[in-house]
């Protein structure tokens, strides 16, 4: 809640240091702000659906205005361009034998990213067993994450859910690198003492380019990281669909994008060297398994993240009223307490997220970094429950209030001010808390 006594007093402190400080503040302009959403969310961009040439276009439009406002390249790198691939992964043959007979191909199944595997025997291959009695669906999220060499023996009593899996893994998926060694084997059966083993995988594997748009600002601090992120990518063009069927998604999320670009400019028009670098990111593929997120926070120490403001769907006022902002994870660190105090006594609020139950702190790229220990956490100010136009053909830029925006963007920079400095440091997310 805002005092307004406080508030009040908070806002001469304010004025009175503007009026000490010798230099013209950049101005957050409504303006620039149109003109970068409207180009992001136009239909020549094709709705920024990855693999396609409209996301390409989106890519270069971010990489010219982060060249217009002067940003540097992250370290090691030549372009903006954060270039990476992953792999489409179609299953081929597979041979799997046990104890010298061949598994019938319903009894078995394969996790694997190889192009082509063999494993001649049992040695070095971990054994697993899920028992009758076992929860299989519970155990299954953990099996599906495991690295290295397994064979999970599942007893027939899960014939059902064996299947429902098996139909799974046959569909072509994605994986973030190929490995020729590694892979979970799954064999359906009551044989829980097997002596030997051998495994034949053949997959076709498919290496698709994806990228991140990267920038930053290098602060006397170099290591210290205030990092605004903000995913480029949209649904694209949905064929066989009547009617219109090119996403724009300029609320999802050009309008997190463009106050990612309007930030990088804003900060480095401050013409003096940030205390804090400052790191902006125009993520990929948040639409489609978070690659982006998950390629740039492999790229860095997260250690040296010390907030990350990831901007989402700001285009429209939230149920709190005009000029308020909610934020994702209020309770997983400082960061949401250190936003409010710092617009105290300006029109600006931010509060938590209205909505709990919707998970939205894992549904953005912010939770890749969550789980790395970062203070990461979505801003967004859309109604969800009630939006009309979300992942909707209608979510385009007749739907948004550009006047809202651009205070948004302007109560970010604001909120952020004592973080770059490195005033502030809000405490890290506790990943262990988290799913
Ligand atoms: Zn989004």
């Amino acid at each position: 809640m805002k005092k307004p006594i406080l508030s009040l007093l908070t806002f001469f402190a304010a004025s009175s240091l503007s009026i000490t400080s010798c230099q013209t503040p950049p101005e957050v302009n409504q303006e620039d702000v149109t003109r970068i959403i409207t180009t992001l969310a136009s239909d020549e961009m094709e709705g920024r659906m990855i693999f396609t040439p409209g996301i390409e276009k989106a890519s270069q439009f971010i990489q010219e205005e982060f060249k217009k406002a002067g940003l540097e390249y992250l370290e090691g790198m030549d372009s903006y361009n954060q270039q990476f691939n992953i792999y489409s992964i179609t299953p081929g043959n597979a041979i799997i034998s046990v104890d010298g007979k061949v598994v019938e191909p319903q009894n078995f199944l394969t996790m694997s990213s190889a192009e082509s595997l063999e494993w001649p025997e049992l040695e070095g291959v971990t054994v697993h067993t899920v028992a009758a009695s076992d929860n299989f669906q519970s155990k299954y999220g953990e099996i599906s994450r495991m690295s290295g060499k397994n064979l999970v023996l599942v007893d027939p009593a899960h014939k059902d859910f064996f299947g429902r899996v098996k139909n799974f893994t046959l569909r072509a998926n994605r994986a973030t690198e190929v490995n020729n060694n590694d892979a979970t084997v799954m064999v359906l059966t009551n044989n829980t003492a097997i002596k030997s083993l051998n495994v034949k995988i053949e997959n076709t594997v498919k290496a698709q380019s994806l990228s991140n748009v990267t920038g930053k600002i290098t602060g006397n601090r170099e290591n210290e990281i205030v990092l605004f992120g903000a995913h480029y990518d949209h649904l694209g063009i949905r064929e066989g669909m009547e009617g219109d069927n090119l996403f724009n998604g300029a609320n999802d999320d050009a309008s997190g994008t463009t106050a990612v670009i309007t930030l990088a400019k804003y900060f480095a028009a401050m013409g003096k060297k940030p205390e804090r670098t400052i790191v902006f990111v125009a993520f990929t593929a948040e639409e489609s398994g978070g690659y982006g997120s998950r390629h740039f926070s492999e790229q860095l120490n997260p250690d040296e993240i010390v907030a990350m403001f990831n901007i989402e769907m700001i285009g429209k006022g939230a149920k709190e009223g005009p000029n308020t902002a909610w934020i994702t994870g209020f309770e997983k660190s400082s960061f949401g307490k250190l936003l409010q105090e710092a617009v105290e006594g300006t029109e600006y609020t931010f509060y938590p997220d209205p909505y709990p139950t919707q998970n939205l702190f894992y549904r953005s790229d912010n939770a890749t970094l969550a789980r790395l220990g970062v203070p990461a956490h979505s801003i967004s100010t859309t109604q969800i429950d009630i939006d009309q136009d979300y992942h909707k053909a209608s979510d385009e830029v007749s739907t948004l209030d550009m006047a809202h925006m651009t205070n948004t963007i302007k109560a970010i920079a604001k909120a952020a001010e004592r973080m770059i400095s490195g005033e502030q440091t809000p405490t890290r997310v506790d990943p262990s808390g988290l799913r």
